[in-house]
């Protein structure tokens, strides 16, 4: 406040920008307004244009799917491992094997004729997909990835931190998220040339000039106020302290649902979850509203899953596989509450 630099210029967001770069073990970080608005961004950087494919799953955020049709893209609804409850890399190899077509070395579906040029896999409320299989299947394709990490900021696969394993990575520091800057997103990469184009559609593609205005595209406000990245530069020196806070409250909340026989979902094997939220699995879509509607009556907040995509009329003629995994996780997923305990109680 007192630098008077509040707003869109400020030596917080190019500190924030190593900071998470550096945090997450990547070459690069760009900050933006949202997560929403870094999928938008990352989109555009790998080049996804109008009548274009895009792969992601139908268990998310609409946030995924929408960002795919700011770029006049389509979405293609992939199903989710039912462990991971992210994209599944055996879903995926079939879809592409039955689909994909290399011409000059870009990927196309024969089928519809379009171009697959992208996939977003999404880390379900922090728990990590696998991301090394479905990085290799990709890059077989030669399909840019972009690893939607919205949720998974402090989770890691194999030892490395989600978001480095796509060509970008996109972070969200909305005021749900383990860190937050009232609104916030930023996009985590190792291409510098990404990165540069990343800043550039995002800063209103502005040609750096000491009075000029001259902007060489369409480019957008997509910028985080500096006041914004102050807030995350002093809650990422805390993460260690909020990741070992959450899941001292994970292992309580599995040693109480092992004891009344409910299952509480854990991270997957060679993962380490930020256990963002929490969630147990119940035994059948009518137990699951048995417990909301019981919870929330207790003032108790629980939530189910998101809705699929494809269930919702703006995505409803997209294409999409069977979608078992997804569909059973629909009917039986539930938030629990997830918060950083004060006290550690
Ligand atoms: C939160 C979230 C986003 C979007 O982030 P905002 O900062 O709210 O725009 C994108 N994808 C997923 C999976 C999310 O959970």
């Amino acid at each position: 406040m007192e630098s008077t630099f509040v707003s869109s210029i400020g030596a917080y967001v190019t500190r924030f920008e190593q900071d998470v770069a550096s945090y997450c073990t990547a070459q690069k970080g760009v900050a933006l307004v949202n997560g929403t608005s870094a999928l938008h961004t990352a989109l555009n950087v790998v080049g996804v244009q109008a009548g274009d494919e895009v792969i992601t799953q139908s268990l998310t955020f609409v946030a995924t799917a929408n960002a795919i049709t700011y770029c006049k893209a389509e979405p293609v609804f992939i199903d989710v491992d039912i462990n991971t409850m992210g994209l599944c890399p055996i879903a995926l190899h079939d879809f592409l094997d039955e689909h994909a077509e290399l011409r000059e070395n870009e990927c196309f579906n024969k089928k519809t004729g379009k171009k697959i040029a992208a996939c977003v896999p999404m880390h379900t409320y922090g728990f990590p997909a696998e991301i090394d299989k479905l990085c290799e299947l990709c890059s077989q394709w030669n399909i840019p990835v972009i690893e939607d990490a919205a949720e998974a900021l402090g989770s890691t696969f194999k030892g490395k931190a989600l978001g480095s394993f796509g060509d970008l990575g996109v972070l969200s520091f909305n005021g749900n998220k383990i860190i937050t800057s009232g609104g916030g997103g930023a996009i985590i990469t190792d291409n510098m040339e990404y990165a540069l184009k990343a800043k550039h559609l995002s800063t209103t593609a502005k040609v750096a000039h000491s009075y000029e205005f001259y902007h060489d595209e369409i480019g957008y406000n997509y910028r985080m106020p500096n006041i914004n990245a102050a807030l995350l530069c002093a809650q990422l020196e805390q993460m260690d302290e909020f990741l070992l806070n959450k899941r001292e409250l994970a292992e309580d909340y599995r040693a109480f649902f092992d004891k009344i026989g409910v299952k509480f979902r854990w991270e997957p094997n060679n993962s380490r979850s930020n256990f963002w939220l929490m969630c147990i699995e119940l035994d059948s879509k009518n137990d699951r509203d048995l417990f909301l509607n019981a919870a929330n009556n207790e003032q108790i907040m629980a939530r189910p899953i998101w809705q699929l995509m494809h269930k919702l009329p703006m995505f409803a003629h997209c294409f999409r596989d069977n979608q078992k995994n997804s569909t059973y996780l629909e009917d039986r997923i539930v938030n629990i509450p997830s918060s950083y305990r004060p006290n550690g109680k």
